[in-house]
């Protein structure tokens, strides 16, 4: 049985979250941003000083955490506290596949995300949600674009967000973009995601060439 629910998957820098996050407001959907799930557990393990490589210590931190998304998906409570801004400093951008690669992390929180999808209608934007979260959603979709295209919007986004001092330098940009691509794309879902798409099984959309606004467009019409 299908969910009513939009899966998207893609790399770092696809424009999943400003798509999502806009289809969300239209469609009257709740919007979750798993990546912010799997980054603020990164943030709490770097503040507790706990050894990253531990999985078992991070799996066991994932009992002790809770994670609420407040005002339409745009901001993330963490054991109560806001940390939407935190867990986008490139320092932990750079550490959340940790976060990712350990299996108890994921299961628990893919636990997580399926609760929040039965509870509404939801844009459900990540890695391995059109794979593993949400197979049974009623759309899916692989957002993709070129790592360069990525790099740039990437860069952009920091210098919007106060980071450009910190790693804002495009060269550096690109090269942390393949390196997280690297790493995405071998954990699994987000490979497999890519093969459904390649495979017309779901719907692949590289927006190397489009403006936001019309990649919000066409995700729109996908779902209407
Ligand atoms: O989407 P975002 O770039 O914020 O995600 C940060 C990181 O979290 C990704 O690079 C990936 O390692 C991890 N992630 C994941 N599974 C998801 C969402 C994000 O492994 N569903």
């Amino acid at each position: 049985m299908q969910i009513p629910a939009l899966a998207i998957d893609g790399p770092a820098g696809s424009g999943k979250s400003t798509v999502a996050q806009a289809a969300a407001a239209r469609l009257r959907f709740t919007y979750i941003d798993t990546g912010a799930m799997y980054r603020a557990l990164a943030w709490k393990a770097l503040r507790l000083k706990i050894d990253l490589t531990d999985e078992a210590a991070l799996t066991a931190l994932t009992q002790k955490t809770t994670w609420q998304f407040v005002d339409n998906g745009a901001t993330l409570m963490l054991d109560g506290e806001n940390v939407s801004a935190a867990i986008r400093a490139p320092e932990v951008t750079n550490r959340t596949k940790f976060a990712a690669r350990a299996a108890g992390v994921r299961a628990h929180l893919v636990a997580l995300q399926r609760q929040m999808a039965a509870e509404r209608p939801a844009v459900m934007e990540g890695r391995d949600i059109t794979t593993v979260v949400l197979p049974a959603a009623r759309w899916r979709i692989f957002l993709t674009a070129a790592p360069e295209v990525r790099a740039r919007r990437r860069q952009e986004d920091w210098a919007r967000r106060g980071f450009g001092g910190v790693g804002g330098d495009y060269d550096e940009i690109l090269r942390d973009i393949l390196a997280r691509d690297e790493s995405d794309f071998s954990i699994g879902p987000l490979k497999d995601a890519l093969d459904l798409a390649q495979a017309g099984k779901i719907i692949l959309l590289d927006t190397s060439a489009m403006s936001p606004a019309a990649v919000i467009d066409r995700v729109i019409a996908i779902v209407e």
